[in-house]
């Protein structure tokens, strides 16, 4: 079977690009981020559908309505699920300490935690795969969020496959696996085969650490993604994640990465309007992933209805990556994909860190001016905001399923 690596490359539609943002100009003026606060900061979870407030005796006013947990993130932003084995702990511990610096998350992936990054936990979402590899009740207990992962945009249906050249003493440790032992996840979890078996395992996860943690379902954007994921929010979960057919990897089948899969846009468009239609968009958040380019993808994907997006290639650019495509010979050229020691010391933490810091600062910084220029002060004010998008070179379904009006109309 030929392996592929990354997103993929095929040229179908990217449909960021025929999407077109608003910006003020007489009435309802522009913001200047320079000089007016903006506010990006996110809450990931179950949003209560409306709140309720008590009074006591001294006329002291306070919130009734019990908040479901939260992760706090100071952008819309979280680094995307790479699992140690898969990168090397030298880009583990920087994902990690820029995360915190940051005040966003990164994911474990499926790989377990390293004792080494507990510390950073409340930065943390760490991640239940199909082999649930290195999952214990302190691995669950250590994050500010658990995801469940059911697909992923590269590879949708199928499992994963880290080679056992890859799986040296500390994966070994972390994955509670042998040494040199191929890391098999199976395609499907084996205790979920419906709705009501994947509502055992979210509250199983949030009866072993005790209600404290918003759980995310992560699934593959696919060809009814709308009422997989209406299935999903109803099971319980608070924050559903999709991951698009562009979205990278580091080892997948290169037919089943090229031809598997929908547009990110398309899924993210249909599940939000879906939830709305159901009157249970405001039970979990939508995080989108998979070929989120720029801060001007990450403006677009929150008018389209997404709450954060995650971004994995476009961070891993930032530490070096030329998109070669060979993550799964293991030997990637610049430290990244790799846990061969003399490859992995070419990625210094300190330097690599300060690379993702950089990166989504900079996003920052665009995305404010990118908001100010829509005359709003708040990333909450574009959430579902599809009156700030207009398309260009689109057909009437492509218009109908993403909800977006043509430009000059
Ligand atoms: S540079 Fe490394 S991480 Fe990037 S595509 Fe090549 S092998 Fe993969």
């Amino acid at each position: 079977m030929l392996l592929a690596a990354m997103g993929n490359p095929a040229p179908y539609p990217i449909y960021w690009d025929h999407l077109l943002l608003d910006a003020s100009q007489v009435t309802n003026p522009s913001i200047d981020p320079l000089r007016e606060p903006m506010e990006l900061r996110t809450y990931l979870g179950s949003k209560p559908d409306r709140l309720e407030f008590e009074e006591s005796s001294e006329g002291k006013v306070s919130l009734k309505t019990k908040i479901s947990p939260q992760i706090k993130l100071n952008y819309p932003i979280m680094f995307s699920a790479m699992s140690y084995g898969s990168i090397n702990f030298n880009l583990h511990i920087a994902m990690a300490r820029a995360a915190t610096e940051l005040g966003i998350v990164y994911n474990t992936g499926e790989g377990g935690l390293h004792p080494d990054l507990y510390q950073y936990g409340p930065n943390t979402i760490v991640q239940v795969a199909s082999g649930r590899f290195g999952v214990h009740r302190d691995y669950l207990n250590a994050g500010t969020g658990i995801e469940i992962k059911i697909g992923q945009g590269a590879k949708p249906g199928i499992g994963g496959h880290l080679p056992g050249e890859k799986i040296g003493p500390g994966v070994s440790m972390t994955r509670m696996i042998p040494e040199g032992s191929d890391a098999l996840s199976p395609a499907p979890h084996h205790d979920i085969y419906s709705i009501e078996d994947l509502r055992q395992l979210i509250y199983a996860l949030k009866e072993a650490t005790e209600y404290r943690l918003p759980v995310s379902v992560k699934i593959a954007a696919v060809h009814n993604s709308a009422a997989i994921a209406s299935g999903i929010v109803r099971a319980g979960a608070d924050i559903v994640a999709i991951d698009g057919f562009r979205g990278g990897t580091g080892a997948a089948p290169t037919m089943i990465r090229d031809n598997v899969g929908i547009p990110i846009e398309m899924a993210l468009a249909s599940i939000d309007q879906r939830l709305r239609d159901e009157g249970i968009r405001n039970h979990a958040s939508i995080v989108v992933a998979g070929g989120i380019r720029c801060s001007a993808d990450v403006v677009k994907a929150i008018a389209l209805g997404a709450d954060a997006v995650y971004i994995g290639s476009a961070a891993l650019i930032a530490v070096g990556c030329t998109m070669c495509q060979r993550c799964y010979t293991g030997k990637c050229p610049w430290g990244i994909a790799t846990n061969v020691p003399a490859l992995a010391r070419r990625q210094n933490p300190e330097i690599a860190t300060r690379k993702l810091i950089n990166l989504v600062r900079g996003w920052g910084h665009e995305i404010e001016e990118m908001l100010g220029g829509m005359g709003l002060n708040s990333i909450e004010s574009l959430r579902g905001n599809r009156e700030k998008l207009r398309a260009v070179g689109l057909n009437q379904v492509e218009l109908d399923i993403l909800g977006v009006k043509p430009a000059g109309r």
